[in-house]
Parts: C-alpha cells; structure tokens; sequence
C-alpha cells in the first residue's frame, strides 16, 4: 500500500531537513527520506554540511587554529610552551563527536516534529509518487505526496587524468579524515575549500601547495580583500600557483606525482596527498526517473523558478542542486520558504543579500557588490574602509589584521555591498546584512552605536569613512 503524506522531501542536508522541519510546524505531514550513512553504520541526516561540509571543516579549522597560536602567537602574551604537539587522532574524534552531535540533533528535531525519516534513496516518478529503496536493501517502497521537495544537494567534480582512489587523491571527505599530518599536501583549486582545508594542514605542519587554473586569487572577492587575502595567507606559508593547469596525476611508491603546465612549460611536482577541489556538481544521479517530467538544466541543475517551484506542478526544488550559491544557509532558507508557500504563507528569499565566507584566518566576509561589479555596472558610488590595526580590541587581542570596506550609493547612500577580511569577520558580516537588507545606509551604520572596545567598531568607521569623516584614521 502507497503510504501518503503532504509533503515529501528527498535530501537532508541543510535545505531538505530544514525545509521538513518547517512544514511540519505549519501542520503538514512530512516525511524525509535521506540516505547519508554516518561512521557508525546508521542514518546521519545533516547532508555534506554536517557531516563533511561546514561542521567538520570548521572543527578542524578551530583545532589546527588553537594549535599554531600556541606555537606562534602565544609567546607574545608572554605564555610560553615547549614541546608542543598535536595528536591528529584525538583531534579527528572530537570532530567526529561535534559531527555527530550535530547529525543526532537533527533526528532528535525530526521526533520532536514529527518529522517521519526514511533512511534510503528516493527516486521521483511521476504524479508526485515516489520509490524509496531503504538503506542496504532492495525492497522497494512506494510513498505519494502532495507536494515534492528535491534537496539532493551535491557532489564534488572530478578533473581529467585526476582519478580519485581516497587514500592519496582525496577530496572534502577524505581530507577531513587523514590519519596523520601530510609532509607535502597538494590542492588543486584555489578556492574555499582549498584554501580553508588547505589552511587546516598547513597549520598542523604540511607543506601545502595550492595549484589553481585561473591567473587571478579568489576573483569573486572584492580586489582590495583578494589582493590582500593573497599576500598574507603567502606570509603564513601558503603556495598558491595561479594560472596552473593540472594535465594528469598518478600514484606511485607511495606519493602523488602531478603533471602541471604554467607560464614556464610543463612540469612536475609530487606530494604526499593530493586534494581536489574544483567545485561542486549538483547531485542528481538516480533522482528522477525518465518520466518525472522534472527538467535538468545544461549546468546539471533542476530548473526552478524564483520560488523554487520546477517545471512540475507540485515539485519544489532547493540548495545545492538548484542555481545560486552552493551555501548550507541559501540552501536552509530556500527549504523554509518552499514550506510556507506550499503552506499558502507568502515568502521570498533576498538573494542579493546572502552572505559570503571563508573561514581563513584571517577570515573573508562579504555581502553585496564588490567595488569591481560596481564599476563594471557604472553604478556612482562612493567607498569607505578601516583597518582593524586601528581599533583597540584588535590589538589587545593581537589579532589586528585586515579592514572593513564598504560600498554606498554615491547619490542615496544605501549600502550596496560590504567586504571585510579579519577577525572574526563571520560575525561582524551580519549587521551590514541585516542593514542591507533594510536598504539601510552608510549614515545608518555610521549613527549607531558600537560598543567600545569591540571589532565592529571597524565597521562603524568604514562607514564614516565614506563620508570621509571616520574619527580613527586620516580621511
Ligand atoms: P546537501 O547538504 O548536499 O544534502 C543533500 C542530502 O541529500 C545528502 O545527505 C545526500 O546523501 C542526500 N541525497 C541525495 N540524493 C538522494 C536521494 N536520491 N535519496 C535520498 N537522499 C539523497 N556552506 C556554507 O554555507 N558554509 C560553510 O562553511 C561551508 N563549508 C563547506 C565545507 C566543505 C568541505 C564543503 C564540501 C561544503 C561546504 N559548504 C559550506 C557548502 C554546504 O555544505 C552546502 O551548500 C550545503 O550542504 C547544501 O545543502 P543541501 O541541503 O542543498 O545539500
Ligand atoms: P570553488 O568554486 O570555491 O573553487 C574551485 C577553484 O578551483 C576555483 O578557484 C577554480 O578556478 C579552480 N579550478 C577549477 N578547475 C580547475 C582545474 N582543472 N585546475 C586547477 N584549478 C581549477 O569550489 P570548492 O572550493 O571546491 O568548493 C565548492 C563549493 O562549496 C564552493 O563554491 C562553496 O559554494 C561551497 N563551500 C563553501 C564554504 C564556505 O561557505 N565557507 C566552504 C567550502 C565550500
């Protein structure tokens, strides 16, 4: 017998558990049907982002930080350590702990919602019926629903002559598992994940070399945040290779031997592990059998509207596997949406305003038009920025590196786009959304108070600087 709800999600990562949660609170019988697999064997909902994504990168992220300020940064506070070292095993089970902390959270939010979990494939069929195939079984179930909503999400891209065999040629997931430090860690892709588990190992002591296809760092950035981003992860040990193209790689005698052409011809470099990470496909791979109807575009990605509704009546698709940012909290608030308008509520999602970050250190933030898309667009505007070397906490802190720019509608002032790169940038990047997202202006921010001594009073002199009156440094 076909068992029925209103909704059905097929994917839960951040936009399908999230999406299912929401319109179990809005009265709607909702099931989720996922088939990620955690360590132990059994269902670990969260998608890449909780399990080798967002949550497991940072982890390490914050470990690997600790790690080099006791080596580097502490001596300066006068605290001082000898023979300092670092247990990769402990370091990968307190990152697996916090994972499944997190993943068992979600089940837990699913009973308290009831929220009905199928651990398995959902395949899509027509007329809004779906097959499900439990986990390590055959058995085929049939689900029907009122409404879709596909949130499959995505999988890393592979390269030509760049065979994954996850011991030496690895990617997101292996390079969040790796049993010890690698001497000689290469990456190719000098973009987030590159950079930010790039930066992991680096700390820990490899020597990373990041090999990166195109001739300009990090070019949706901002050029002022780019160009400076560039010359200090350089400072920490960073390799990055611009304008590299990868040809092939091999494994052999235990080490990753790598074929790249650059200005100079070709050449080749060996490392010890090699990580690709070139970007994300969506993931769609036995999703839709041939008579779904639902329509693919030629990126690989579901066809959606502006609210996220496919070609099908009564299909929704969200996150990774539909266009935009691939970003767990996009991906988060296109799912509560789809729920309140399959609820009948109104709901639309900002997508100009989503922030952007890199969880460096120093990290990268951004929302809105960089100074270059301004130009490009011949929008008039104005710029103001600080240096976090000028506030009093940075420097007490001894984490002053980096500024705040901020870009302002020459003639209404509004707000068109923020970049910072430092200190806890992530933080600092939520009020100039939510100013954004009121088409606040630059005098907004500039009138309101700031607490004293806090890094966000960076943000409040960029934004008098725009006026050309910040109060900390020479207009
Ligand atoms: P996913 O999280 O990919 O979830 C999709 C789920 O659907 C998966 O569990 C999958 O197994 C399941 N699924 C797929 N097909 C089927 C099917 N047919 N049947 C059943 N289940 C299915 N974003 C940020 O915003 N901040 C970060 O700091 C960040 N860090 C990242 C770090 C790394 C290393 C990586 C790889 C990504 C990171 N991202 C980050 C991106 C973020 O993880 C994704 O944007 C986000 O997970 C997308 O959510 P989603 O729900 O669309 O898909
Ligand atoms: P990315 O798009 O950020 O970077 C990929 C890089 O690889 C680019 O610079 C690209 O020019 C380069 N490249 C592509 N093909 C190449 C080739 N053949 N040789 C050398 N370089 C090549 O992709 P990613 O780092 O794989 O991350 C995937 C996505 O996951 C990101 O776009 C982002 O949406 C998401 N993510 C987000 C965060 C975050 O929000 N902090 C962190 C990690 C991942």
């Amino acid at each position: 017998m076909t068992e029925k709800f209103d909704v059905i999600v097929i994917g839960g990562g951040p936009g399908g558990y999230v999406a299912a949660i929401r319109a179990a609170q809005l009265g709607l019988n909702t099931a989720c049907i996922d088939m990620n697999t955690g360590k132990d064997g059994k269902a670990a909902l969260g998608g890449t982002c909780l399990n080798v994504g967002c949550i497991p990168s940072k982890a390490l992220l914050d470990s690997s930080k600790h790690y080099h300020h006791l080596q580097h940064s502490y001596a300066a506070h006068g605290i001082n350590v000898t023979d300092a070292s670092i247990d990769i095993g402990t370091m990968i089970s307190r990152k697996d702990a916090v994972v499944s902390k997190l993943t068992g959270g979600v089940a837990q939010l699913f009973k308290a919602n009831k929220v009905k979990q199928f651990h398995g494939r959902g395949r899509l069929l027509a007329d809004r019926q779906v097959e499900f195939t439990p986990h390590a079984s055959s058995e085929k179930i049939m689900l029907e629903a009122e409404n879709i909503i596909l949130a499959a999400g995505s999988v890393p891209i592979a390269i030509p002559n760049v065979e994954y065999d996850n011991e030496y040629i690895i990617d997101n997931a292996g390079v969040l598992d790796l049993t010890e430090v690698p001497p000689r860690l290469g990456v190719i892709g000098a973009g987030v994940i590159g950079l930010e588990l790039g930066s992991v190992w680096q700390r820990l002591g490899s020597k990373v070399t990041l090999l990166e296809a195109l001739p300009s760092f990090l070019p949706t950035a901002d050029e002022d945040i780019s160009k400076q981003a560039g010359r200090l992860f350089k400072r920490q040990g960073l390799d990055i290779r611009l304008g590299t193209l990868v040809k092939s790689a091999s494994v052999a005698n235990g080490e990753v031997k790598v074929t790249l052409e650059d200005k100079n011809g070709e050449s080749e470099i060996s490392f010890d592990r090699l990580l690709v990470a070139v970007g994300r496909k969506p993931y769609t791979k036995g999703l839709l059998s041939d008579d779904s109807g639902v329509e693919i575009n030629g990126r690989g990605q579901i066809n959606v509207n502006d609210q996220s509704q496919t070609n099908v009546v009564g299909v929704w698709a969200v996150g990774d596997c539909v266009r935009g940012p691939m970003l767990a909290h996009k991906a988060s608030e296109e799912g509560i949406a789809v729920a309140e308008l399959i609820a009948g509520k109104a709901a639309h999602i900002h997508f100009d305003t989503v922030p952007w970050v890199i969880y460096t250190d120093p990290e990268i933030a951004w929302v809105g038009k960089t100074e270059q898309q301004l130009k490009e667009e011949g929008v008039a505007y104005r710029a103001g920025s600080f240096p976090f070397a000028g506030t009093g906490r940075g420097l007490a802190m001894g984490d002053a590196a980096g500024m705040v720019k901020m870009l302002a509608d020459e003639d209404t002032d509004e707000v068109l786009g923020v970049h910072i790169i430092g200190p806890s940038a992530s933080e600092l990047i939520a009020e100039c959304v939510v100013t954004m997202e009121f088409h606040g202006a630059s005098e907004d921010l500039a009138r309101i108070v700031h607490a004293h001594p806090t890094l966000s009073e960076a943000v409040h002199e960029a934004a008098l600087h725009v006026d050309k009156r910040a109060i900390h440094r020479g207009n």
